[in-house]
């Protein structure tokens, strides 16, 4: 018989804790928000829902932890009104 999963599947893990989860010195790339495009409502929420480390907030206006972000972009794949893109640098302005 298959083992039962969970009841309870939480939308996203948690960041390593210490020096080997901060990625925030060597990413390559920063998610950066146009809140003005984000739509602002609690049945969104997809770059939330699928950031791997849980580093996007569940608030608005959206905020995203980039201590610990690795930049992989998957929250700005995810985002169906394209208010979250990829910019160059660990900075979420262009360097
Ligand atoms: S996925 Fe995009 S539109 Fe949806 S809450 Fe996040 S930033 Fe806003
Ligand atoms: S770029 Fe990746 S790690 Fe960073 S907030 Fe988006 S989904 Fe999370």
């Amino acid at each position: 018989m298959a083992e039962k999963i969970s009841d309870t599947l939480l939308a996203a893990s948690t960041p390593a804790a210490g020096e080997a989860g901060r990625t925030g010195d060597w990413r390559s790339q920063t998610p950066s928000v146009d809140q003005e495009k984000c739509s602002k409502k609690e049945s969104c929420l997809l770059c939330w829902l699928y950031c791997p480390d849980g580093l996007v907030s569940r608030t608005f206006p959206i905020e995203v932890n980039l201590e610990y972000c690795k930049g992989c972009g998957i929250c700005a794949e995810e985002c169906p009104r394209k208010a979250i893109t990829m910019v160059d640098g660990r900075s979420p302005q262009r360097d």
